[in-house]
């Protein structure tokens, strides 16, 4: 049993816990990282199709439950850098009217205690760490930014460039999706991303991505003072005697009990498992779970309205790099309906492979490779609610139980209606005009057009700040109101979760509150992080 006392423990090393590791690193402060996971070997794998998507390789081998008790095989991963080693990269920030109340035909998104204008800042700082290629102006819902983007926008391959002028002839204004890859179009012999079709959902072979470990936690581990350790589960937070302050970290690592300690504890485990850890770290002064008082730890789990929906065409569509396209146009509504709908843009490109492991519903007279060479891969998200019945909670077994009853489903209909709509109206094409498109197909047959309960991409908001200590676990600054060292720094904390792609706020907001734990360390002045891979980091960079 090894032991060992730190100015600062971070839990977690993915969007909010990598991010924060980047913050505090330059602090000379003795910083411990604990990741359950290990670093995604590099190897040919990393690009398959076959082995991402239908072997799941690397997705967590673990078993949750449903409120049936029925097993959910949870599309998470554990590893180096968390879920941003497999994301998409979009990475958008929300819009301003998403921090204050919005009325839905299902119930109202609640306000955020703190202001878009808060985060804005961090927001600015997260695009530039994160190298975000996109072009301010052209997103319609776009709120107010202090700088532009750093990185010029992915530029789309034909088939997308006619997609978006289609749109824009029919009145919409379509747009770049901001994506995290380190792509330099102009100089290619030299750029870090090679522009490939495995981005979405698979780790990047060649470390081109902007995931947590690439950007954040490898220039983190390059000051002395920054420690990992990696396979390294923690499985409770132990508190003093009053319950003000977490004095123990235990560890089960390679079959072996650790305990480490911290002046400060951070949380940031993704929204599931930092709810879970929470509830199992239950004592006497936290009967219902750690920081748990308001009884809101592990409610309000939400994960966004989700759908999978291809466009087919009789054309093929070509294109390697699909997700540079879209659509903001009915996020807050639309003339003839009044409420928010949500967020058009794309998946990676789908292929045969990977549509055999969804059995998508085949259209007459295709094959699932014809439908993956001829479609539009689209990714519809809209918003879901914070009910307090839709949680995670740990069975007798210790494991994770996930109850969600979808809500707010109306909108999301609209939606699909809506880009169905303008998919017929589509004229762009030479050979076919509006006759090109066939129609839109859901990825699966059997779930329908939504994302099922294991998909939990997006999952967030288990664990609210806010200013009421009966409403919420956390205060403005992340900090949980009844444990004085206990901060929260990944998606838990969201009160609601708008319909954009949630990493960047998670990463401004880990730089947000990575500023208000430098004060408490009297940490005076922020040092910038000059990490090796800081440097380097401008290669293949565009700007
Ligand atoms: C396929 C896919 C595509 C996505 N695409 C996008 C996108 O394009 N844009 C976007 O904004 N978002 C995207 N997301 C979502 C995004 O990746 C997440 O929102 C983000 O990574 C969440 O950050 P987090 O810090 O909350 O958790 P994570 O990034 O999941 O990090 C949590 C970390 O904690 C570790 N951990 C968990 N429990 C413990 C424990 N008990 N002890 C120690 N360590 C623990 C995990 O191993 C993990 O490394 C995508 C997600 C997936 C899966
Ligand atoms: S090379 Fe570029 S497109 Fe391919 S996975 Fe890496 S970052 Fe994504």
């Amino acid at each position: 049993m090894s032991s060992a006392h730190y100015d600062v423990i971070i839990i977690g090393s993915g969007a909010g816990g990598g991010t924060l590791a980047y913050r505090l690193a330059p602090s000379g402060k003795r910083i411990l990282l604990l990741e359950r996971g290990d670093y995604v070997p590099r190897e040919p794998d990393n690009w398959s199709t076959r082995a991402v998507n239908v072997e799941g390789k690397y997705q967590a081998r673990e078993i949750w439950r449903d409120e049936a008790g029925k097993e959910l095989h949870p599309h998470t991963n554990y590893w180096v850098g968390g879920n941003t080693k497999f994301y998409g990269a979009a990475l958008f920030r929300l819009r301003r009217e998403d921090f204050g109340e919005l009325r839905h035909p299902g119930g109202v998104s609640p306000a955020w205690p703190i202001s878009y204008e808060d985060l804005e800042p961090y927001y600015t700082e997260a695009e530039h760490l994160y190298q975000v290629h996109g072009e301010r102006g052209e997103d319609p819902t776009e709120p107010p930014a202090s700088a532009g983007y750093r990185y010029p926008a992915v530029s789309h391959e034909p088939r997308i460039q006619q997609l978006s002028d289609d749109f824009a002839r029919l009145g919409c204004k379509p747009f770049h999706t901001p994506l995290g890859i380190m792509l330099d179009e102009r100089r290619p012999r030299t750029s870090r991303c090679i522009r490939c079709g495995t981005c979405d959902g698979h780790p990047c072979l060649v470390n081109a991505k902007s995931d947590a470990q690439v950007v954040c936690v490898d220039p983190a581990l390059a000051y002395p003072n920054v420690t990992l350790l990696t396979d390294a589960h923690v499985s409770r937070l132990e508190t003093s005697s009053s319950g003000r302050e977490v004095t123990r970290v235990l560890v089960d690592r390679a079959g072996t009990r650790e305990v480490y300690s911290a002046d400060i504890v951070v949380v940031s485990c993704g929204a599931i498992n930092s709810a879970a850890l929470l509830l199992r770290s239950a004592n006497d002064r936290h009967p219902r779970g750690l920081a748990n008082g308001s009884d809101v730890v592990g409610r309000h789990y939400m994960g966004h309205v989700n759908s999978v929906l291809m466009a087919l065409s009789r054309c093929p569509n070509p294109t390697v790099f699909q997700k540079t396209l879209a659509l903001n146009d009915f996020y807050f509504g639309s003339p003839e309906w009044r409420f928010p709908m949500g967020h058009i843009s794309f998946v990676g490109k789908l292929d045969g492979v990977t549509l055999s492991a969804g059995a998508p519903a085949i259209a007459p007279g295709w094959t699932l490779d014809l439908m993956g060479r001829h479609s539009l891969d689209f990714w519809l998200t809209s918003e879901d609610l914070p009910d307090p019945g839709n949680r995670v909670t740990l069975n007798r077994q210790g494991e994770i139980v996930l109850s969600y009853t979808p809500n707010n489903g109306e909108g999301h209909k609209r939606l699909i209606a809506k880009l169905e709509n303008l998919m017929q109206r589509q004229s762009r094409c030479t050979l076919h005009g509006s006759e090109c498109h066939q129609g839109l197909f859901s990825r699966n047959l059997f779930i329908g057009q939504r994302i099922p309960l294991a998909g939990v991409a997006h999952q967030n908001g288990t664990i609210r700040f806010g200013h009421d200590p009966a409403t919420s676990a956390l205060d403005e600054h992340c900090r949980a109101h009844e444990v004085d060292n206990l901060y929260v720094v990944d998606a838990s904390f969201f009160p609601s979760s708008g319909a954009v792609n949630p990493a960047l706020t998670i990463m401004a907001n880990a730089l947000r509150v990575g500023d208000r734990i430098l004060e408490r360390l009297g940490v005076s002045g922020r040092r910038e992080a000059t990490g090796t891979e800081v440097v380097t980091l401008g290669v293949g960079a565009s700007a």
